[in-house]
């Protein structure tokens, strides 16, 4: 397969998308971002790798994050972690309060914004440094120790964070969380907050294409049957409201966050990641959304 020229053609195809959607501000430091920006890589199972684009410059990765905190909170609970939070798609935007309640405090899957905070008390009560813990498994995972939080971008999303303080405060009435609220949202937004660009992205979702290689990445330890499930999960949950729609078009699990960033995978050849911050209006980005689907049309790729 011509990755290359795929996605040459590719990014030849999406250019009239690159000042359509727009990019969050409901995070003020997002909002500095340029975002006319565009960047896609392809690292192969055999560890090639394939870029087009804005690949270098690193971005929020936001709610992808939620990929590798489910990781770890998996490798520590096992089953039992599915009996603080569900693993059904939501059908509901990822912030959604109205749901939470009618769920009574145990979120749908831990790729909604209550999930992930229920994920991040899990991770608090069992690890004895999760803030170090948690950045020392991304940078493993992703192969590089250069990767950090973005402070600045953390505390201002805590500054005007206001509904995930309400869903967090929620979650404490009814009893799905253990550690105290501000803490819980602290290590939740610094999680948000990693940084990463595309290639580094995609290496860090290599692990989960790759069922026949070990995951094991310090004490992050997970089945292949443990990573195919993360991966059933990010199909069915992964772009919240928009998740039939990424389902239908594109085809492979996948996650994305409102950074702009996605990461996707390709059971057994390849782990994707694109990077474009104008998102349409469930929160995905419009130009990763499409480039996804172009790239399993025109290769014949994809998990259906
Ligand atoms: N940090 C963001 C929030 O909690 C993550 C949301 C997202 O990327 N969809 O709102």
């Amino acid at each position: 397969m011509n990755y290359k020229h795929i996605l040459s053609e590719i990014a030849a195809e999406i250019e009239p998308l690159r000042t359509v959607g727009r990019q969050a501000d409901y995070i003020p430091a997002l909002a500095k971002v340029n975002p006319d920006r565009f960047g896609i890589c392809i690292t192969t199972t055999h560890g090639d790798v394939i870029e087009w684009g804005d690949v270098d410059e690193r971005f929020s990765i936001q709610s992808v994050t939620k990929v590798f905190t489910l990781s770890m909170a998996l490798s520590i609970m096992g089953e039992r972690l599915w009996e603080r939070v569900g693993k059904e798609p939501s059908g509901a935007a990822f912030n959604s309060l109205i749901q939470l309640e009618l769920d009574r405090g145990v979120p749908r899957n831990p790729f909604i914004n209550a999930g992930a905070i229920v994920v991040a008390d899990v991770l608090m009560t069992q690890l004895a440094n999760p803030e170090a813990d948690y950045l020392d498994f991304v940078r493993k995972i992703a192969c590089d120790d250069t990767i950090d939080y973005d402070r600045e971008v953390a505390a201002s999303e805590r500054e005007k964070g206001y509904i995930n303080a309400a869903i967090a405060n929620m979650l404490k009435y009814y009893g799905n969380l253990e550690n105290d609220i501000e803490e819980v949202l602290h290590f939740y937004f610094l999680q948000c907050s990693v940084e990463m660009n595309c290639r580094q992205l995609s290496r860090a979702f290599l692990p989960f294409a790759d069922r026949h290689s070990e995951f094991s990445f310090g004490n992050v330890r997970l089945t292949s049957s443990q990573v195919k499930r993360i991966n059933a999960v990010m199909q069915t949950c992964g772009f919240y409201n928009d998740a039939g729609e990424y389902s239908y078009l594109v085809g492979l699990p996948g996650k994305s966050g409102v950074g702009g960033g996605i990461g996707a995978v390709y059971p057994g050849r390849y782990a994707v990641a694109t990077w474009s911050p104008r998102l349409n209006e469930k929160g995905n980005s419009v130009m990763g959304m499409k480039a996804l689907e172009l790239l399993t049309t025109y290769t014949r790729e994809s998990i259906f």
